[in-house]
């Protein structure tokens, strides 16, 4: 079995090591695939974020601010999306024992949105804090899949009951996100996403031909290895499985071709609704930027939800914090584009509000410890470049 994750870590071969490498036999065939336009005169955003990656895990606990009950909710790598529900409930469970009529959430990404509206499911009257709204935050950069392991933890630092909590958090989510399938703006929506490799898979020649080869290093030789944990195991009964297809019954020129049914998030939309749901709910939103712990407590809320993301680094002086660096690009949608793909380190996802175009050459470990936001035209022309390649090939 195969999974996202896997296939952007190594190289298709080796992912689907010790899978058939027949097609399955119960293959469903697909709608007809409409080709990307790849063009880089296409791309209409490039967008770069710095993923709150914490080597322990996320952060959810609590601290005693003077009168102050704080309940941190941050430190979420690049899972945020993934596992904010499951990790916003854990932190609204926390702030909620004391029954506060009044909650402080701080930040607007992910985290805080999620927590908020939990808090007033719960019954409190909550008001955002924020420097960024959620249109100007890391979560808005995102690439928009469930990718609910996706730089979580350090394997050699991970606390000790992360791969519970992280399944909980896991599950709670996934049920969570189902809540807005089939709405208007499509802000939750399963698509098919498929693997393509011009590698000869394993145990047909025992070699690797195609130039998807990349390792869990990747062409970064200059980044040391840090080994990520990998939970995805605990939770293979919630996905459909990966499975091989014949390359002829698709329009790619390849060698290899594999399809899954992944989980996106349309961030627009998502963000859209999850705002419009806040406000609905008596919710207040005050721009705000806080220098020190003192500037929450002065708020006079007797409990704050700290969901500031990378922002705990310097606010509440968490060094453990490693900026992870990503850069998505977009091309302008293509509504008649319902597919994601995978090719040669280049993952695409059709989502509404623009075909995003992420390279991962660099494997897993691109972008670890790397504070630099501007963003690199040139990385996200050879994606496209790449792109343009398999559909030139395949036309
Ligand atoms: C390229 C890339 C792709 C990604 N793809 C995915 C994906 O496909 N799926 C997925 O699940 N995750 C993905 N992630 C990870 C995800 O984006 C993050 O984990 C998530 O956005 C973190 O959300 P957050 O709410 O904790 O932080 P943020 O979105 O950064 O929000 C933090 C909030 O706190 C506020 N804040 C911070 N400091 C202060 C302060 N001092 N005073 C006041 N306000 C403050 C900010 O203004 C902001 O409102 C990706 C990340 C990157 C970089």
């Amino acid at each position: 079995m195969l999974n996202r994750r896997g296939l952007l870590q190594t190289s298709l071969a080796a992912a689907l090591a010790g899978c058939s490498t027949k097609p399955d036999s119960s293959f469903e065939p697909s709608p007809p695939l409409a080709p990307i336009r790849a063009r880089a005169d296409r791309i209409i955003d490039i967008a770069v974020c710095l993923r709150p990656f914490r080597p322990a895990g996320p952060r959810v606990e609590t601290e005693r601010l003077g009168n102050v009950l704080v309940v941190h909710n941050y430190g979420h790598g690049g899972s945020g999306w993934s596992l904010s529900w499951g990790s916003s409930a854990r932190a609204v469970r926390l702030a909620m024992q004391a029954s506060p009529a009044d909650v402080a959430v701080i930040g607007c990404g992910a985290l805080g949105l999620t927590s908020a509206i939990l808090a007033q499911r719960a019954g409190a009257r909550v008001t955002i804090y924020a420097r960024d709204q959620l249109t100007e935050t890391t979560s808005a950069r995102a690439t928009g899949e469930w990718t609910p392991d996706s730089r979580i933890a350090l394997a050699h630092a991970a606390a000790a009951n992360l791969g519970t909590v992280w399944e909980e958090m896991a599950r709670t989510a996934f049920k969570a996100h189902r809540n807005y399938l089939g709405l208007p703006g499509t802000p939750v929506e399963w698509i098919d996403q498929y693997a393509v490799s011009d590698d000869t898979p394993r145990g047909t020649t025992g070699s690797n031909t195609g130039s998807n080869t990349g390792s869990n290093t990747g062409g970064s030789a200059a980044i040391p290895p840090v080994g990520f944990v990998s939970y995805a195991r605990r939770i293979r009964d919630l996905t459909p499985n990966w499975r091989r297809v014949p390359a002829d019954a698709t329009p790619f020129k390849a060698t290899s071709v594999s399809r899954g049914e992944i989980m996106v998030f349309n961030i627009a939309d998502y963000g859209h609704t999850l705002m419009n749901d806040f406000f609905i709910a008596g919710g207040q939103f005050r721009r705000a930027d806080f220098r020190t712990p003192a500037q929450i407590a002065a708020l006079g809320k007797p409990v704050v939800i700290n969901c500031t993301g990378f922002g705990a680094r310097a606010l509440w002086r968490d060094e453990s914090l490693v900026p992870v660096r990503g850069q998505i690009a977009r091309l302008i949608p293509q509504p008649e584009v319902r597919y994601g793909l995978v090719y040669r380190h280049v993952l695409t996802v059709p989502r509404r509000d623009g075909l995003v175009v992420q390279s991962f050459a660099g494997g897993e470990n691109q972008g670890y410890g790397d504070i630099n936001e501007a963003p690199d035209r040139a990385e996200a022309e050879q994606a496209v470049r790449t792109l343009a390649e398999l559909f030139t090939k395949s036309a």
